[in-house]
Protein backbone atom coordinates (compact mmCIF):
# COMPACT_ATOMS: atom_id res chain seq x y z
CA UNK A 1 0.00 0.00 0.00
CA UNK A 2 2.88 2.38 -0.49
CA UNK A 3 0.69 4.92 -2.97
CA UNK A 4 1.65 8.61 -3.16
CA UNK A 5 -0.62 11.16 -2.66
CA UNK A 6 -0.35 14.97 -2.96
CA UNK A 7 -1.24 15.45 0.64
CA UNK A 8 -1.96 13.44 3.66
CA UNK A 9 -4.15 14.81 6.66
CA UNK A 10 -4.10 12.75 9.85
CA UNK A 11 -6.89 13.28 11.99
CA UNK A 12 -11.15 14.11 11.00
CA UNK A 13 -11.32 16.48 13.66
CA UNK A 14 -13.36 20.08 12.40
CA UNK A 15 -9.06 20.82 11.63
CA UNK A 16 -8.44 17.95 9.27
CA UNK A 17 -11.73 17.75 7.42
CA UNK A 18 -11.79 22.14 6.31
CA UNK A 19 -7.83 21.61 5.21
CA UNK A 20 -8.95 17.97 3.24
CA UNK A 21 -12.28 19.36 2.44
CA UNK A 22 -10.64 22.69 0.65
CA UNK A 23 -8.21 20.70 -0.63
CA UNK A 24 -9.77 18.66 -2.27
CA UNK A 25 -12.51 20.95 -4.08
CA UNK A 26 -9.39 22.32 -5.54
CA UNK A 27 -9.04 19.17 -7.02
CA UNK A 28 -5.71 17.95 -4.86
CA UNK A 29 -5.17 14.40 -4.88
CA UNK A 30 -6.26 14.03 -0.61
CA UNK A 31 -6.05 11.28 1.58
CA UNK A 32 -7.78 11.75 5.01
CA UNK A 33 -6.65 9.36 7.40
CA UNK A 34 -8.72 8.61 10.98
CA UNK A 35 -8.14 6.67 13.85
CA UNK A 36 -11.88 6.58 15.21
CA UNK A 37 -14.73 3.80 13.32
CA UNK A 38 -15.95 7.08 11.51
CA UNK A 39 -14.94 10.96 11.92
CA UNK A 40 -16.27 11.89 15.44
CA UNK A 41 -16.44 8.69 17.00
CA UNK A 42 -13.94 9.69 19.60
CA UNK A 43 -14.51 13.52 19.39
CA UNK A 44 -16.20 15.72 22.40
CA UNK A 45 -17.20 18.99 22.27
CA UNK A 46 -19.30 21.21 24.80
CA UNK A 47 -20.55 21.68 22.12
CA UNK A 48 -20.85 25.26 20.30
CA UNK A 49 -20.22 25.57 16.76
CA UNK A 50 -19.43 28.96 15.48
CA UNK A 51 -21.39 29.77 12.53
CA UNK A 52 -18.93 31.84 10.46
CA UNK A 53 -16.23 29.87 10.55
CA UNK A 54 -17.96 26.75 9.55
CA UNK A 55 -19.75 29.12 6.43
CA UNK A 56 -16.48 30.13 5.44
CA UNK A 57 -16.04 26.15 4.57
CA UNK A 58 -19.45 25.62 3.36
CA UNK A 59 -21.91 28.49 2.89
CA UNK A 60 -25.39 27.86 4.39
CA UNK A 61 -24.51 24.40 6.13
CA UNK A 62 -27.37 24.95 8.46
CA UNK A 63 -29.78 24.07 6.18
CA UNK A 64 -28.60 20.06 6.14
CA UNK A 65 -25.78 19.70 8.61
CA UNK A 66 -27.03 17.83 11.46
CA UNK A 67 -27.26 20.64 14.08
CA UNK A 68 -28.98 20.53 17.69
CA UNK A 69 -30.16 24.42 18.66
CA UNK A 70 -29.06 28.01 17.16
CA UNK A 71 -28.02 29.07 20.70
CA UNK A 72 -30.02 32.55 21.14
CA UNK A 73 -29.06 32.76 25.04
CA UNK A 74 -25.69 32.66 26.25
CA UNK A 75 -25.49 32.95 30.00
CA UNK A 76 -22.31 32.89 32.94
CA UNK A 77 -22.97 31.94 35.98
CA UNK A 78 -20.57 32.86 38.95
CA UNK A 79 -21.11 30.13 41.34
CA UNK A 80 -20.42 29.85 45.15
CA UNK A 81 -21.58 26.84 47.13
CA UNK A 82 -25.07 27.63 47.49
CA UNK A 83 -25.45 30.86 45.39
CA UNK A 84 -25.10 32.39 42.03
CA UNK A 85 -24.70 35.68 40.32
CA UNK A 86 -25.83 35.01 36.67
CA UNK A 87 -25.20 37.48 34.04
CA UNK A 88 -26.16 36.78 30.66
CA UNK A 89 -27.82 37.92 26.94
CA UNK A 90 -30.19 36.55 24.94
CA UNK A 91 -31.14 38.19 21.48
CA UNK A 92 -34.02 37.27 18.69
CA UNK A 93 -31.24 38.03 15.95
CA UNK A 94 -29.33 35.20 16.97
CA UNK A 95 -31.92 32.96 16.16
CA UNK A 96 -32.81 33.48 13.02
CA UNK A 97 -30.57 33.33 9.63
CA UNK A 98 -27.40 33.72 9.36
CA UNK A 99 -27.19 32.58 13.00
CA UNK A 100 -24.35 33.30 15.29
CA UNK A 101 -23.84 29.50 16.47
CA UNK A 102 -25.37 26.22 16.98
CA UNK A 103 -24.88 23.50 19.36
CA UNK A 104 -23.98 20.50 18.14
CA UNK A 105 -23.17 16.57 18.84
CA UNK A 106 -19.86 16.16 17.35
CA UNK A 107 -20.21 12.23 17.14
CA UNK A 108 -23.22 13.03 14.46
CA UNK A 109 -21.00 16.58 13.02
CA UNK A 110 -18.48 15.32 12.52
CA UNK A 111 -19.39 12.44 10.35
CA UNK A 112 -21.49 14.91 8.40
CA UNK A 113 -18.54 17.43 7.50
CA UNK A 114 -16.33 14.25 6.78
CA UNK A 115 -19.06 13.11 4.07
CA UNK A 116 -18.93 16.81 2.64
CA UNK A 117 -15.11 16.15 2.45
CA UNK A 118 -15.37 12.85 0.54
CA UNK A 119 -18.29 14.58 -2.09
CA UNK A 120 -15.10 17.02 -2.86
CA UNK A 121 -13.54 13.98 -3.78
CA UNK A 122 -11.19 13.38 -0.73
CA UNK A 123 -10.61 9.92 -0.02
CA UNK A 124 -11.23 9.18 3.83
CA UNK A 125 -9.61 5.87 5.27
CA UNK A 126 -11.37 5.27 9.11
CA UNK A 127 -9.66 2.60 11.41
CA UNK A 128 -6.41 3.25 10.75
CA UNK A 129 -3.55 5.06 13.51
CA UNK A 130 -0.39 7.01 12.04
CA UNK A 131 2.33 5.41 14.04
CA UNK A 132 5.12 8.12 12.35
CA UNK A 133 6.23 10.59 10.20
CA UNK A 134 7.98 9.27 7.31
CA UNK A 135 10.86 11.48 7.17
CA UNK A 136 13.63 11.90 4.49
CA UNK A 137 16.52 13.85 3.96
CA UNK A 138 14.90 16.01 6.99
CA UNK A 139 11.93 16.36 4.95
CA UNK A 140 8.78 14.72 5.88
CA UNK A 141 7.68 12.80 3.03
CA UNK A 142 5.26 10.63 4.43
CA UNK A 143 3.08 8.21 7.18
CA UNK A 144 3.71 4.78 8.42
CA UNK A 145 0.19 4.02 9.58
CA UNK A 146 -1.05 -0.15 11.85
CA UNK A 147 -2.13 -1.17 8.69
CA UNK A 148 -0.21 -4.02 7.27
CA UNK A 149 2.47 -2.41 4.58
CA UNK A 150 0.84 0.79 5.70
CA UNK A 151 3.09 3.31 4.47
CA UNK A 152 1.73 6.01 2.57
CA UNK A 153 3.44 9.18 0.62
CA UNK A 154 2.23 12.42 -0.43
CA UNK A 155 4.12 16.12 -1.29
CA UNK A 156 3.11 17.61 2.20
CA UNK A 157 1.29 15.92 5.62
CA UNK A 158 -0.86 17.96 7.79
CA UNK A 159 -0.87 16.99 11.41
CA UNK A 160 -4.54 17.66 12.62
CA UNK A 161 -4.02 14.77 15.02
CA UNK A 162 -5.56 16.86 18.08
CA UNK A 163 -4.78 17.81 21.54
CA UNK A 164 -1.39 15.36 22.27
CA UNK A 165 -0.12 15.43 18.69
CA UNK A 166 2.63 12.76 19.33
CA UNK A 167 3.33 13.27 16.02
CA UNK A 168 4.51 16.85 16.28
CA UNK A 169 6.26 15.97 19.36
CA UNK A 170 7.87 12.91 17.78
CA UNK A 171 8.92 15.62 14.82
CA UNK A 172 10.40 17.57 17.83
CA UNK A 173 7.71 20.59 17.45
CA UNK A 174 7.23 20.84 21.01
CA UNK A 175 8.08 18.58 24.32
CA UNK A 176 5.44 16.84 26.28
CA UNK A 177 3.05 19.36 27.45
CA UNK A 178 2.79 20.20 31.16
CA UNK A 179 0.47 19.70 33.16
CA UNK A 180 -0.68 23.56 33.81
CA UNK A 181 -0.37 23.73 29.84
CA UNK A 182 -3.57 21.36 29.36
CA UNK A 183 -7.29 20.78 30.87
CA UNK A 184 -8.91 17.57 30.79
CA UNK A 185 -13.13 17.81 30.66
CA UNK A 186 -15.37 15.05 31.46
CA UNK A 187 -18.93 15.69 30.37
CA UNK A 188 -22.27 13.86 30.06
CA UNK A 189 -25.07 13.67 27.39
CA UNK A 190 -28.35 13.74 29.59
CA UNK A 191 -31.44 12.63 27.94
CA UNK A 192 -34.30 14.79 28.58
CA UNK A 193 -37.82 15.18 26.70
CA UNK A 194 -37.67 18.48 24.61
CA UNK A 195 -40.95 20.28 25.83
CA UNK A 196 -39.61 19.86 29.28
CA UNK A 197 -35.75 21.59 27.84
CA UNK A 198 -37.92 24.28 26.20
CA UNK A 199 -39.41 24.86 29.59
CA UNK A 200 -37.04 24.62 31.77
CA UNK A 201 -34.59 27.10 29.57
CA UNK A 202 -37.38 29.53 28.59
CA UNK A 203 -36.86 28.41 25.21
CA UNK A 204 -39.74 28.37 22.20
CA UNK A 205 -38.82 25.31 19.22
CA UNK A 206 -35.68 25.35 17.68
CA UNK A 207 -33.72 28.21 20.41
CA UNK A 208 -30.75 27.22 22.37
CA UNK A 209 -29.18 28.23 25.64
CA UNK A 210 -25.69 27.93 26.72
CA UNK A 211 -24.82 28.36 30.19
CA UNK A 212 -20.69 28.53 31.26
CA UNK A 213 -20.14 28.21 34.42
CA UNK A 214 -17.23 29.60 37.17
CA UNK A 215 -16.05 29.32 41.19
CA UNK A 216 -17.61 26.64 42.86
CA UNK A 217 -18.39 24.18 39.55
CA UNK A 218 -14.97 23.55 40.07
CA UNK A 219 -14.78 23.76 43.77
CA UNK A 220 -12.67 27.11 42.92
CA UNK A 221 -9.96 25.32 40.71
CA UNK A 222 -9.09 27.56 37.71
CA UNK A 223 -11.27 25.96 35.06
CA UNK A 224 -14.99 25.98 33.67
CA UNK A 225 -18.16 23.95 33.73
CA UNK A 226 -20.96 23.91 30.80
CA UNK A 227 -24.47 23.32 30.49
CA UNK A 228 -25.77 23.36 27.08
CA UNK A 229 -29.25 22.37 25.09
CA UNK A 230 -29.28 20.22 22.69
CA UNK A 231 -32.53 19.30 21.18
CA UNK A 232 -33.79 16.37 23.32
CA UNK A 233 -30.54 16.31 25.67
CA UNK A 234 -28.49 18.46 27.67
CA UNK A 235 -24.60 18.74 27.78
CA UNK A 236 -23.29 19.26 31.36
CA UNK A 237 -19.50 18.88 31.70
CA UNK A 238 -16.79 20.52 33.55
CA UNK A 239 -13.16 21.05 33.01
CA UNK A 240 -9.78 22.02 34.70
CA UNK A 241 -5.98 22.28 34.46
CA UNK A 242 -4.53 18.94 35.05
CA UNK A 243 -2.17 20.70 37.44
CA UNK A 244 -4.96 22.43 39.19
CA UNK A 245 -6.37 18.90 39.53
CA UNK A 246 -3.15 17.09 40.92
CA UNK A 247 -2.74 19.91 43.49
CA UNK A 248 -6.22 19.58 44.43
CA UNK A 249 -6.20 15.70 44.25
CA UNK A 250 -9.94 15.55 42.88
CA UNK A 251 -10.51 13.52 40.05
CA UNK A 252 -12.60 15.10 37.45
CA UNK A 253 -15.28 12.09 37.27
CA UNK A 254 -15.27 13.66 40.86
CA UNK A 255 -15.58 16.97 39.63
CA UNK A 256 -19.11 16.22 37.63
CA UNK A 257 -20.69 14.61 40.33
CA UNK A 258 -19.96 17.03 42.24
CA UNK A 259 -21.47 20.04 39.77
CA UNK A 260 -24.47 17.51 38.40
CA UNK A 261 -25.43 17.71 42.35
CA UNK A 262 -24.82 21.75 42.97
CA UNK A 263 -28.27 22.89 44.05
CA UNK A 264 -27.90 25.38 40.87
CA UNK A 265 -27.38 23.07 38.24
CA UNK A 266 -29.36 19.68 40.07
CA UNK A 267 -32.87 21.38 38.53
CA UNK A 268 -32.38 21.70 35.17
CA UNK A 269 -31.15 18.11 34.98
CA UNK A 270 -33.63 16.26 37.19
CA UNK A 271 -35.14 13.52 35.70
CA UNK A 272 -32.87 13.29 33.14
CA UNK A 273 -31.29 9.88 32.23
CA UNK A 274 -27.51 10.50 31.48
CA UNK A 275 -26.58 8.50 28.30
CA UNK A 276 -23.24 9.24 27.23
CA UNK A 277 -20.34 9.90 29.52
CA UNK A 278 -17.34 11.47 27.68
CA UNK A 279 -13.48 12.69 28.65
CA UNK A 280 -11.01 14.72 26.82
CA UNK A 281 -8.41 16.49 27.16
CA UNK A 282 -8.01 20.98 26.10
CA UNK A 283 -4.74 22.36 24.84
CA UNK A 284 -5.33 25.36 27.03
CA UNK A 285 -1.51 26.75 27.49
CA UNK A 286 -2.29 29.41 24.92
CA UNK A 287 0.25 31.68 22.19
CA UNK A 288 3.24 30.57 24.85
CA UNK A 289 2.70 26.99 24.48
CA UNK A 290 2.13 26.84 20.42
CA UNK A 291 4.67 24.54 18.75
CA UNK A 292 6.19 25.16 15.96
CA UNK A 293 3.30 25.04 13.07
CA UNK A 294 5.41 24.37 9.63
CA UNK A 295 8.34 22.19 8.36
CA UNK A 296 9.72 21.01 5.25
CA UNK A 297 6.93 18.60 3.92
CA UNK A 298 4.35 19.30 7.26
CA UNK A 299 1.90 21.70 8.51
CA UNK A 300 0.42 21.27 12.16
CA UNK A 301 -3.53 22.54 12.45
CA UNK A 302 -6.01 22.88 15.39
CA UNK A 303 -5.78 21.59 18.49
CA UNK A 304 -2.51 20.04 17.97
CA UNK A 305 -1.18 23.52 17.59
CA UNK A 306 -2.65 24.24 20.56
CA UNK A 307 -5.22 26.47 18.87
CA UNK A 308 -7.96 27.18 21.42
CA UNK A 309 -8.72 30.76 23.13
CA UNK A 310 -9.67 28.74 26.37
CA UNK A 311 -11.76 32.86 27.66
CA UNK A 312 -13.97 32.64 25.07
CA UNK A 313 -14.57 28.56 25.03
CA UNK A 314 -13.50 29.00 21.31
CA UNK A 315 -11.55 25.61 19.52
CA UNK A 316 -13.57 24.47 16.73
CA UNK A 317 -13.53 27.55 14.85
CA UNK A 318 -9.81 28.38 15.04
CA UNK A 319 -9.41 24.27 14.02
CA UNK A 320 -11.64 24.87 10.93
CA UNK A 321 -9.46 28.31 10.27
CA UNK A 322 -6.00 26.80 10.71
CA UNK A 323 -6.93 23.53 8.41
CA UNK A 324 -8.44 26.56 5.69
CA UNK A 325 -5.09 28.47 6.22
CA UNK A 326 -2.99 25.10 6.13
CA UNK A 327 -5.02 24.00 2.61
CA UNK A 328 -3.60 27.69 1.21
CA UNK A 329 -0.60 27.46 1.96
CA UNK A 330 -0.68 23.57 0.31
CA UNK A 331 -2.17 25.30 -3.00
CA UNK A 332 0.51 28.03 -2.52
CA UNK A 333 3.61 25.78 -2.53
CA UNK A 334 1.82 22.82 -5.41
CA UNK A 335 2.03 26.33 -7.34
CA UNK A 336 5.69 26.59 -7.03
CA UNK A 337 6.64 22.74 -6.61
CA UNK A 338 8.30 23.56 -3.22
CA UNK A 339 7.02 22.10 -0.17
CA UNK A 340 9.43 23.59 2.15
CA UNK A 341 9.20 25.48 5.24
CA UNK A 342 9.98 28.23 3.69
CA UNK A 343 7.12 28.23 1.35
CA UNK A 344 4.95 26.01 3.89
CA UNK A 345 5.54 29.06 6.24
CA UNK A 346 2.74 30.93 4.40
CA UNK A 347 0.05 29.01 6.46
CA UNK A 348 2.11 30.85 10.07
CA UNK A 349 1.79 33.72 8.38
CA UNK A 350 -1.72 34.25 7.41
CA UNK A 351 -2.34 32.02 11.07
CA UNK A 352 -1.02 34.84 13.16
CA UNK A 353 -2.04 37.91 11.01
CA UNK A 354 -5.65 36.70 11.17
CA UNK A 355 -8.21 37.09 14.03
CA UNK A 356 -6.86 33.01 15.26
CA UNK A 357 -3.23 34.24 16.07
CA UNK A 358 -4.26 38.16 17.12
CA UNK A 359 -6.83 36.28 19.67
CA UNK A 360 -4.15 34.09 21.08
CA UNK A 361 -1.91 36.84 21.61
CA UNK A 362 -4.63 38.77 23.42
CA UNK A 363 -4.87 35.90 25.75
CA UNK A 364 -1.35 35.19 26.15
CA UNK A 365 -0.86 35.60 29.73
CA UNK A 366 -4.61 35.38 31.01
CA UNK A 367 -4.55 31.24 31.75
CA UNK A 368 -1.03 31.45 33.17
CA UNK A 369 -1.88 34.62 35.53
CA UNK A 370 -5.30 32.89 36.97
CA UNK A 371 -3.51 29.80 37.98
CA UNK A 372 -0.97 31.67 39.77
CA UNK A 373 -2.95 33.76 41.28
CA UNK A 374 -6.54 31.60 42.46
CA UNK A 375 -7.76 33.70 44.57
CA UNK A 376 -9.91 34.82 41.35
CA UNK A 377 -11.81 31.87 42.10
CA UNK A 378 -10.98 30.89 45.11
CA UNK A 379 -12.19 34.04 47.00
CA UNK A 380 -13.15 36.63 44.80
CA UNK A 381 -16.37 34.79 43.48
CA UNK A 382 -17.45 34.37 46.95
CA UNK A 383 -17.14 37.21 48.12
CA UNK A 384 -19.03 38.43 45.06
CA UNK A 385 -21.61 35.86 45.64
CA UNK A 386 -22.05 37.03 49.59
CA UNK A 387 -21.90 41.23 48.58
CA UNK A 388 -24.83 40.17 46.05
CA UNK A 389 -26.74 38.56 48.75
CA UNK A 390 -26.41 41.03 51.48
CA UNK A 391 -27.06 43.73 49.07
CA UNK A 392 -30.54 42.04 47.91
CA UNK A 393 -31.73 40.92 51.29
CA UNK A 394 -34.24 42.99 52.64
CA UNK A 395 -34.26 43.03 56.74
CA UNK A 396 -34.18 46.91 57.23
CA UNK A 397 -30.81 47.98 57.00
CA UNK A 398 -30.34 51.28 54.77
CA UNK A 399 -28.40 50.75 51.40
CA UNK A 400 -25.72 52.83 52.37
CA UNK A 401 -25.10 50.90 55.73
CA UNK A 402 -24.97 47.60 53.32
CA UNK A 403 -22.61 48.96 51.32
CA UNK A 404 -19.89 50.32 53.91
CA UNK A 405 -20.75 46.33 55.34
CA UNK A 406 -19.94 44.55 52.49
CA UNK A 407 -16.70 47.29 51.78
CA UNK A 408 -15.71 46.28 55.21
CA UNK A 409 -16.19 42.54 54.72
CA UNK A 410 -13.27 42.44 52.20
CA UNK A 411 -11.04 43.08 54.79
CA UNK A 412 -7.99 45.29 56.18
CA UNK A 413 -6.44 47.89 54.22
CA UNK A 414 -4.19 45.51 53.07
CA UNK A 415 -6.21 43.09 51.69
CA UNK A 416 -8.34 46.34 50.04
CA UNK A 417 -5.21 46.94 48.02
CA UNK A 418 -4.80 43.77 46.94
CA UNK A 419 -8.07 43.32 45.59
CA UNK A 420 -7.78 46.67 43.91
CA UNK A 421 -4.24 45.15 42.06
CA UNK A 422 -5.25 42.08 41.67
CA UNK A 423 -8.52 43.57 39.62
CA UNK A 424 -5.91 45.66 37.85
CA UNK A 425 -4.03 42.95 36.87
CA UNK A 426 -6.86 40.92 35.36
CA UNK A 427 -7.91 43.57 33.38
CA UNK A 428 -4.18 44.22 32.01
CA UNK A 429 -4.19 40.30 31.38
CA UNK A 430 -7.30 40.24 29.45
CA UNK A 431 -7.41 43.75 27.71
C1 LIG B 1 -15.21 19.05 26.89
C2 LIG B 1 -14.84 19.95 25.75
C3 LIG B 1 -15.68 20.99 25.41
C4 LIG B 1 -15.37 21.83 24.34
N1 LIG B 1 -16.26 22.79 23.97
C5 LIG B 1 -16.04 23.51 22.88
C6 LIG B 1 -17.04 24.40 22.38
O1 LIG B 1 -18.12 24.49 22.94
N2 LIG B 1 -16.76 25.10 21.25
C7 LIG B 1 -15.57 24.97 20.59
O2 LIG B 1 -15.40 25.61 19.55
N3 LIG B 1 -14.60 24.14 21.03
C8 LIG B 1 -14.82 23.41 22.14
N4 LIG B 1 -13.88 22.50 22.56
C9 LIG B 1 -12.59 22.43 21.83
C10 LIG B 1 -12.77 21.68 20.51
O3 LIG B 1 -13.37 20.44 20.75
C11 LIG B 1 -11.42 21.49 19.84
O4 LIG B 1 -10.72 22.70 19.81
C12 LIG B 1 -11.58 20.97 18.42
O5 LIG B 1 -12.21 19.71 18.42
C13 LIG B 1 -10.21 20.84 17.74
O6 LIG B 1 -10.37 20.22 16.50
P1 LIG B 1 -9.19 19.37 15.86
O7 LIG B 1 -9.69 18.92 14.54
O8 LIG B 1 -7.94 20.13 15.93
O9 LIG B 1 -8.99 18.13 16.86
P2 LIG B 1 -9.96 16.94 17.24
O10 LIG B 1 -11.38 17.37 17.12
O11 LIG B 1 -9.49 16.42 18.54
O12 LIG B 1 -9.71 15.86 16.10
C14 LIG B 1 -8.51 15.12 16.04
C15 LIG B 1 -8.80 13.86 15.26
O13 LIG B 1 -7.60 13.16 15.00
C16 LIG B 1 -7.78 11.77 15.21
N5 LIG B 1 -6.45 11.22 15.51
C17 LIG B 1 -5.65 11.51 16.56
N6 LIG B 1 -4.48 10.86 16.47
C18 LIG B 1 -4.53 10.13 15.33
C19 LIG B 1 -3.62 9.26 14.69
N7 LIG B 1 -2.41 9.02 15.20
N8 LIG B 1 -4.01 8.64 13.54
C20 LIG B 1 -5.22 8.89 13.00
N9 LIG B 1 -6.14 9.73 13.56
C21 LIG B 1 -5.80 10.36 14.71
C22 LIG B 1 -8.77 11.73 16.37
O14 LIG B 1 -9.44 10.49 16.45
C23 LIG B 1 -9.70 12.89 16.01
O15 LIG B 1 -10.75 12.50 15.17
C24 LIG B 1 -14.15 21.65 23.63
C25 LIG B 1 -13.29 20.59 23.97
C26 LIG B 1 -13.65 19.74 25.01
C27 LIG B 1 -12.74 18.59 25.33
Amino acid sequence: MSEKFDVIVVGAGPAGISCAYELAKAGVNVLLIERGEYPGSKNVMGGVLYRKMMEDVIPEFWKEAPLERPVVEQRFMMMDKESAITVGYKGMEWGQEPYNNFTVLRAKFDQWFAGKAVEQGALLVNETVVLECIVENGKVVGVRTDRPDGDLYADVVVLADGVNSLLAKSLGFHKEFRPDEVALATMEIIKLDKKTIEDRFNLEENQGTTIELFGDATKGILGTGFLYTNKDTLSLGVGSLLSGLIKHKIKPYELLEYVKNHPMIRPYIAGGEPVEYLAHMIPEGGYKSMPKVAGNGVLVVGDAAQLVNAIHREGSNLAMKSGQFAAEAVLLAKEREDYSEATLNHYKTRLMSSFVGQDMKKYKDSTHHFDKFPQYFEKYIPMANKAMSQMFTVDGTSKWDKQKKIWRDVGTAGEKLKLARDAYRAWKVMK
